[in-house]
């Protein structure tokens, strides 16, 4: 329906905010697009309950838990929806998402 299958996409490499591709980095090590560059992923939390840092490492950003531990930031983002809710609410009824997706397409193609 949309093209927008990634194969393999373990890192965290679309902005966290938009979904778009992130092309630059974040102050805190996240791969964010331009227009979020300047956003900071706040208020995340763990699936135990606990808020996260977010951290950079030698693999790019990730999360840690004061009692998990180090998290994937991924997993962190999944588990918490808000972060994109705030920026796109197409996230939530799929229904919706479809509408805005044909929607945004028709006009690429007709200017
Ligand atoms: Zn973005
Ligand atoms: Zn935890």
């Amino acid at each position: 329906m949309y093209l927008r299958k990634r194969y393999g996409a373990s890192r965290v490499d679309s902005c966290p905010f938009c979904g778009k591709q992130g092309v630059v980095k974040s102050a805190q090590g996240i791969p964010v697009c331009i227009a979020h560059r300047k956003m900071q992923l706040s208020g995340l939390k763990c699936a135990c309950g606990s808020y996260v840092d977010i951290k950079e490492g030698k693999w790019g950003a990730y999360a840690n838990c004061l009692r998990c531990g180090n998290i994937n930031l991924k997993k962190v983002l999944e588990m918490n929806p808000q972060q994109k809710a705030q920026e796109k609410p197409e996230e939530k009824p799929e229904k919706v998402k479809t509408e805005i997706t044909v929607r945004s397409d028709e006009l690429d193609f007709l200017y």
